[in-house]
């Protein structure tokens, strides 16, 4: 099976704005934001969902997006939602789970990911640097 686009990510092999990263996680700004500072949450190892993980994988990685999401609402001073997909049917494309952290600034569907919006220049440097994690 050839590897995921997140895999690449992990191993380095393509560019990501890496905002958390620790032993078996990495959180890093979407490419597609709904809201700037939209960040995704992973585990490294290349699972398709979250029923493929082992419940303490799936507890570890949620540890990881309850500190990503507290750290968005303290530096953006939003809401947020947490959104995660399973398989193709429920609006899955990338085939490696990751918990989208979505900032909430004003009141746009969600229902609708792609309703979203773009970094303007050098907007995604400040913001990845602004919302590190370590
Ligand atoms: P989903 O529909 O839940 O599978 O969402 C996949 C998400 O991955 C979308 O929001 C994409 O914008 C995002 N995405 C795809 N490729 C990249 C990439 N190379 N870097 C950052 N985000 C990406």
């Amino acid at each position: 099976m050839s590897e995921s686009i997140f895999t690449k990510i992990v191993n380095r092999e393509i560019g990501a704005n890496i905002i958390y990263e620790d032993e078996n996680h990495l959180a890093f700004l979407d490419i597609a934001p709904f809201e700037k500072g939209h960040t995704l949450v992973i585990p490294k190892k290349e699972y398709v969902t979250i029923m493929d993980m082992s419940e303490d994988e799936f507890l570890a990685l949620m540890s990881v997006v309850y500190k990503v999401a507290n750290h968005l609402e303290a530096e953006l001073d939003c809401g947020i939602n947490i959104l995660q997909n399973n398989r193709v049917i429920s609006g899955q494309e990338v085939m490696h789970v990751h918990f989208h952290v979505i900032p909430r600034l004003e009141n746009k569907n969600l229902c609708y990911l792609k309703n979203g919006t773009k970094y303007l220049n050098n907007e995604v440097e400040n913001y990845t640097r602004r919302l590190k994690l370590n």
